[in-house]
């Protein structure tokens, strides 16, 4: 079976999430090899875990390179792997990273890429990509015609299933090309006990609409009781009620989660960039004419203090 390479995300020793969704649309295209880069003392568990989701082999390059540099080692091991092995396709997940990497290994192996696709399906002469665009209006399929296509995925583009696998461990040891940017020091991100914003099945975000800081307790209750990450409009972190970590939009963070509810937020294209290919998105605006109507599955006209309060009494009494 055509074999598939998917670059397995990791942080503190464990494997991300998006990296299973990946491994789970590999295995509709072909057979998944994981490549596991940079895991230290984890390798083993991370290696056993792609195998639980499918990887029939998993190659790990282990070296302070990878800590110690942005994304160049990546790209030489992930480069140098695929020029090995001739895969089918190279998957890695659609973060700022994951399309620098996509993008250089492109490059480097002379193939063609295809970014922030939201569904993988088996074609003649290659996997064909759905990516979702201009406000969700359209889908477009595609597919790489030149070399190895490569492959850039949204996260929660599938829920992660488990399909256990050999998961045979191939050490590559990596020739790397230089350090041409250096790390100088890392500050870990503070945590709130909620999902990373990307990778959140649901997430729900606060506009100008809240008001003020304090407007944001109602938007951070309906994510608890959800367990959702909490975003923001741009407005909304201009006027400094809440980090630009929490951006969704064109100069924020991209999200594509099963669920987006935007309270009090217009629907202006900027912040439309960030969330449109949501599975599903519903709206609280007071405004009945106010453009995120035009792109929802659910929309609420009414007072988001009134709406969003109610929405989580009705969560947490289903909850039990
Ligand atoms: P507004 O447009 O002011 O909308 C507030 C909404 O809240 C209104 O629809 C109103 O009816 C509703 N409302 C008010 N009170 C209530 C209430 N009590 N209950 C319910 N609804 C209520 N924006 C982003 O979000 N992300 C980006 O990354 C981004 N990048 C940009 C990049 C560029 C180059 C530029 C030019 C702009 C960018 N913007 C971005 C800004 C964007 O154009 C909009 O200005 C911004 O998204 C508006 O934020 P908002 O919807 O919160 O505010």
């Amino acid at each position: 079976m055509a074999e598939i390479l998917v670059l397995v995300d990791h942080a503190e020793g464990a494997v991300r999430k998006p990296a299973l969704e990946l491994l789970t649309l590999a295995r509709r295209i072909g057979e998944p090899s994981a490549v596991v880069l940079g895991a230290g003392a984890a390798a083993a568990d991370i290696a056993a875990k792609a195998a639980e989701f499918g990887a029939a082999k998993v190659y790990v390059a282990d070296g302070a390179e990878f800590a110690d540099q942005l994304v160049v080692p990546k790209v030489d091991a992930l480069a140098q792997i695929a020029k090995t092995v001739s895969p089918a396709a190279v998957l890695v997940t659609s973060s700022g990273e994951g399309k620098e990497v996509a993008a250089r290994v492109a490059l480097r192996i002379g193939s063609g890429i295809i970014t922030d696709a939201v569904d993988l399906e088996a074609g003649d002469g290659g996997p064909i990509a759905t990516q979702s665009v201009f406000a969700a209006s359209f889908q477009v399929k595609s597919k790489v015609t030149k070399g190895a296509p490569v492959i850039t995925v949204k996260p929660n583009a599938v829920a992660p299933e488990a399909a256990p696998a050999a998961g045979a461990v191939e050490n590559v040891s990596v020739e790397f090309t230089g350090n041409a940017a250096k790390v100088t020091s890392r500050t870990p991100r503070v945590s709130t006990g909620r999902p990373e914003l990307t990778e959140a099945a649901i997430v729900v975000s606060g506009g100008r609409g809240v008001g003020a800081a304090e407007g944001f307790g109602v938007v951070e209750d309906l994510a608890d009781a959800l367990g959702a990450a909490v975003g923001a409009s741009r407005a909304a972190v201009d006027a400094g009620w809440y980090p630009h970590s929490n951006q969704v939009g064109q100069t924020g963070k991209q999200v594509s989660p099963q669920l987006y509810i935007a309270a009090g937020i217009s629907g202006a294209i900027q912040h439309r960039a960030g969330m449109q290919t949501s599975k599903t998105i519903v709206a609280v605006n007071k405004d009945a004419e106010a453009p995120i109507f035009e792109l929802v599955d659910y929309g609420v006209v009414g007072d988001l203090f009134e709406v969003l309060p109610q929405l989580t009494t009705e969560v947490k009494a289903r909850k039990g």
